[in-house]
């Protein structure tokens, strides 16, 4: 049983449930902003909304590194004074001098911290929301967009590109209060000493254009570095999660060197990227040191010539180190731009992504149904592929039990996404009692038909919590009751820790058939109206097969169910067959009549059946 949340539920009020992934949480208010939705914007443009919704952190965080940097351009300026006071004129106790630069220090030093306490929380708090706008969006597309994306791409692209525009809309204009302040530090420079600012600063063009000229290399090595990391990612996870196909081909070995060749691809760019390091970073360490010598030697000059006080020296020197840091980081600043850019508009494909299927607006809850399912004509194809159905029309009464039977890809299955409307009709209509699907609540519709499917995925939590996913309130009495009618009951008290066994990854350490009564139970717990079963027993083995199906046979007669069979003992619970091919109901009736009436019936029973065994 799926439910999935429309958007307008998603940014409902804030409520307490119990949740089955880990107990009693609080329901996430949602974040406080979402991104612009004018495409014709700018990316920064479209992500401010976000940063404003942060805006009284992210303004304190400024101004607070406003102040500190203020504070902090005041000590070489008070060091000048002190020496040339303290020192060398004797006009001034040192000690009241020290006593000032230590009292400015230690504001500079108080605010620097407050202020980076303000910057992490924003940055972390943006990153935080863009996260959960993303999953937002994700949970409410519909399959249709699955069907057409890699799950590894979203989940690179939901990790780094959040980090690269977080990283960018936070500490960029920080960077450039950074530079702001560069501005004030240097006229300090120049109300000391105009010819001696001007050569001091004669070094940072330099600096900045072998800062850009560093970076411009280092960049699409690091690009390559994390498209590789990302290659050795991939095979760790495909050996993990293949590790019975690798094993059974006995292909280890072969497994081990595709691996190593990756991991020496990722070596190769790490040292690349070392060794341009090597050859530029004592470049940028140095040349701030053939500044300092300038400063000495021409500063020196003037000091012996009378022109300055020797106080003079020392403060530039500070200066020069303050102004070189933020002179390198407006080059990174370009490049780390251009990744939050392209970071952003990957992002933005993601969110500007509309679901196909969504609630029409006055959509009602489907409530108190009995459960007749009509098929009125129905045409469906999947994107710009040959239609699949192609009217189909079949009336199911309440309480019928119908078996739709035909050949492999004759889309059986996919009557069953229709009716939980997953994928809208092209063409006519399905009604549940008399209402088009189109027209009632997504959730109410999904709460109404409950679906297991050939392939039950369980999460790893506890069996308990397993079978309680649709209906995280439910009693033990209740999980128990619905083990027993899926015949699970007995399988799970013989576990050591019976119903509170955690299932290993991907339930792996239940065999194929124990998983598919567990999804029965999970959709018999919810007791959905409307029943479909999707092959649901195929990797039951022989043994517990009819055991199940007694079970089934008992809770089928209270509710409309549409079994997809493929074997003879699956359409043994319905009353009626329902033969499809090429999109049409090829003939209907019972399983005898059929038999007998119709040719290509027992053609493909023939041919399932042997695919199901
Ligand atoms: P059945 O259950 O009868 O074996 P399905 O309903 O699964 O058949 O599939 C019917 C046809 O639709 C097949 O040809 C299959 O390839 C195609 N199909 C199934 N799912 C999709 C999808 N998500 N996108 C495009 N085509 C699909």
């Amino acid at each position: 049983m799926s439910t999935t949340l429309s958007p307008s539920a998603m940014s409902g009020a804030e409520q307490t449930r119990s949740n089955p992934l880990g107990g009693v949480f609080s329901k996430y208010p949602g974040p406080r902003a979402q991104i612009s939705r004018d495409k014709n914007l700018s990316w920064w443009r479209r992500i401010l909304p976000i940063i404003s919704s942060h805006r009284l952190t992210f303004f304190s965080a400024i101004a607070l590194s406003f102040v500190s940097l203020v504070f902090q351009t005041l000590v070489p300026k008070m060091l000048n004074t002190a020496i040339d006071n303290g020192l060398v004129k004797h006009s001034n106790a040192l000690h009241t001098d020290v006593m000032h630069i230590l009292i400015v220090g230690v504001l500079a030093g108080a605010t620097g911290i407050i202020s980076r306490q303000y910057v992490f929380r924003t940055a972390y708090n943006v990153e935080a929301d863009l996260r959960s706008l993303i999953y937002e969006h994700l949970s409410w597309l519909s399959f249709s967009f699955y069907d057409r994306v890699q799950s590894g791409q979203l989940i690179s692209r939901a990790n780094s590109d959040i980090r690269s525009v977080q990283m960018y809309s936070t500490f960029a204009p920080l960077i450039l209060v950074q530079s702001f302040i560069g501005v004030i530090a240097f006229g300090f420079m120049l109300s000391i000493s105009v010819p001696l600012a001007l050569i001091a600063m004669l070094i940072m063009p330099v600096l900045y254009f072998v800062g850009i000229r560093m970076r411009r290399v280092l960049f699409p090595i690091s690009w390559i570095t994390q498209a590789r990391l990302a290659d050795v990612a991939t095979i760790v996870d495909e050996n993990i999660n293949g590790v019975r196909v690798v094993k059974s081909f006995a292909q280890e070995e072969a497994e081990i060197n595709r691996l190593a060749d990756a991991a020496e691809r990722v070596a190769w760019s790490y040292i690349k990227d070392a060794q341009i390091r090597g050859i530029w970073s004592p470049w940028v360490q140095n040349l701030p040191q053939v500044g300092l010598a300038l400063v000495l030697f021409f500063g020196g000059w003037m000091v012996l010539d009378g022109h300055l006080g020797p106080g003079a020296i020392l403060s530039f020197n500070v200066y020069l180190l303050m102004l070189q840091a933020p002179f390198m980081m407006l080059g990174q600043l370009v490049m780390m731009g251009q990744r939050a850019k392209a970071s952003a508009e990957r992002i933005f494909e993601i969110l500007d992504e509309s679901p196909d299927i969504v609630e029409r607006p006055g959509a009602y809850d489907l409530v108190g149904i009995d459960g007749t399912i009509a098929f009125n004509h129905v045409r469906f194809a999947y994107a710009n592929a040959a239609p699949i159905l192609d009217d189909f029309d079949v009336h199911i009464e309440a309480g019928e039990t119908v078996a739709i039977v035909g050949r492999t890809g004759a889309g059986k299955s996919t009557i069953a996404r229709l009716v939980d409307r997953f994928y809208d009709v092209s063409e006519g209509s399905i009604l549940i009692d008399g209402h088009d699907i189109r027209d009632v609540t997504l959730s109410s519709l999904r709460a109404t038909v409950g679906v297991v499917l050939d392939e039950p995925f369980l999460f790893s939590i506890s069996i308990r919590d397993n079978i309680a996913y649709g209906r995280p309130d439910a009693t033990l009495e209740d999980i128990v009751t619905a083990a027993h009618a899926a015949n699970a009951h007995e399988f799970i008290s013989r576990l050591p820790e019976g119903y509170d066994t955690v299932i290993g990854e991907r339930g792996y350490t239940l065999s194929g058939g124990q998983r598919q009564r567990i999804a029965i139970a999970r959709t018999l717990l919810v007791n959905p109206p409307i029943l479909i079963l999707d092959d649901a027993t195929s990797a039951i083995d022989v043994h517990v097969e009819a055991g199940i199906y007694e079970a089934l046979g008992r809770l089928l007669h209270q509710r409309t169910t549409i079994v997809i069979a493929h074997r003879i003992s699956t359409i043994a619970l319905a009353s009626r067959v329902i033969l499809l091919d090429e999109g049409r109901v090829i003939a209907t009736g019972s399983h005898e009549e059929l038999l007998a009436s119709t040719p290509l019936y027992a053609e493909v029973l023939a041919q399932t059946t042997r695919e199901g065994d």
